[in-house]
């Protein structure tokens, strides 16, 4: 299944066994920077890896059986498939002794990891369902519009309008009071059309369908159009690319990602800008991994940063699942916590559970210099 929404990531975070380890996988595919040679020696390196990490780990012998079986059936999973595979990442999730089995394939390719732990490993999809933007693309003149949908790097054709949108009188044809009002009259057309395409922008766009809207028209017509965009269309409108309707669709893919790419960074950065600024004014914001943990078990994060490559082992509480930097028992189950070997895993996995949003940000942002992890906060404590 092509890894999509957020919807599947919340499922997928949601499943824990209380006796059995999930097995969480991750190879990247991309043939453009391997050959299928070498992407077959990464697998091989990776499950004979796991297996060595098997023999050794201290379980009940059933635990380490379902474990062991997680790995023939990731094997025989890739020989069967990974031939004739087109995307440029595959994950993999499985818990053999119940049955649990989800295979996700990624239009971004992952670190090449495998994963034993209480729950499926989320954090990689998190990241790259955060660079994807649902966007709708509108590109119209006076007698077309089409609406395009682009998301993880595909473009559909959402729908096709036609206006009834008289032709243009030629330099030298009519001249005086009829070609004024035929002039006029040809205004008036464009303008029903005009309306007639904002209000089909709405019905696309409604409902947080799409996250952006970019517009490829000429000026005349955007001057135009704008003012009769519905004002939760207009706060949509993110970009503007240089497309005709006639254009083919892989043009207009290729500006729209190219939009897309710049409008990312923009974002990020002024995430960034936003988080440091409400550091220093001590405002609602938390920085370093003890204060964020602690503003996250209180369920007081709105959205967490993490920069991309920042991981820590740490400590959970089996018990309430508070998160801890270093806590060996729980402040308030006095109960010992577990080790977690990436806390920052566990704390993208309790945002997701939370509705918290996460926004992971590449390194070399002010974010390093601020623990790479930070929080905004609902409300000040
Ligand atoms: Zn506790």
């Amino acid at each position: 299944m092509k890894l999509l929404g957020r919807d599947q990531l919340e499922t997928l975070a949601k499943f824990q066994d209380k006796e059995f380890l999930t097995t969480s996988f991750f190879l990247d595919t991309s043939k453009n920077r391997m050959s299928k040679k070498e992407i077959q020696v990464s697998l091989k390196n990776l499950i004979t890896a796991g297996r060595l990490r098997l023999d050794r780990l201290s379980l009940p012998k059933d635990k380490k059986e379902s474990l062991y079986q997680d790995l023939d059936e990731i094997k025989a999973f890739c020989s069967r498939n990974l031939p004739a595979y087109n995307y440029v990442g595959l994950a993999l999730f499985s818990c053999s002794s119940r049955r649990f089995w989800k295979e996700f394939n990624l239009v971004k390719s992952p670190r090449n990891r495998l994963i034993f732990d209480r729950n499926p490993y989320v954090r990689p999809l998190s990241a790259i369902l955060n660079e994807y933007h649902r966007t709708c693309l509108l590109t119209f003149d006076a007698k077309e519009a089409k609406w395009y949908e682009i998301y993880m790097g595909e473009i559909r054709l959402l729908e096709n309008l036609t206006g009834d949108v008289p032709s243009k009188i030629k330099e030298g044809g009519r001249e005086g009071y009829s070609s004024k009002r035929i002039e006029r009259h040809r205004a008036s057309r464009v303008r029903d059309f005009l309306k007639q395409i904002a209000k089909t922008t709405f019905m696309f766009t409604k409902d947080d369908a799409y996250d952006w809207l970019f517009l490829g028209c000429l000026d005349e017509y955007r001057l135009e159009l704008e003012p009769l965009l519905h004002p939760y269309v207009q706060k949509k409108l993110k970009s503007r690319v240089r497309v005709k309707p006639n254009d083919s669709q892989s043009k207009i893919l290729k500006e729209a990602l190219a939009a897309k790419d710049l409008l990312k960074k923009q974002e990020k950065d002024e995430v960034v800008q936003r988080f440091v600024a409400e550091i220093a004014k001590d405002g609602l914001a938390v920085c370093g991994l003890g204060y964020t943990l602690r503003k996250l078990n209180r369920g007081e994060v709105q959205t967490l940063l993490v920069s991309r490559t920042f991981s820590k082992p740490g400590r959970s509480c089996p018990r309430c699942k508070f998160l801890f930097e270093d806590e060996t028992v729980c402040p308030s189950c006095q109960i010992e916590t577990n080790t977690q070997a990436d806390i920052i895993d566990e704390a993208v996995e309790t945002a997701l559970n939370t509705s918290c949003e996460v926004k992971h940000i590449n390194p070399h942002s002010q974010l390093d210099g601020y623990g790479h992890i930070g929080a905004f906060l609902r409300f000040k404590a």
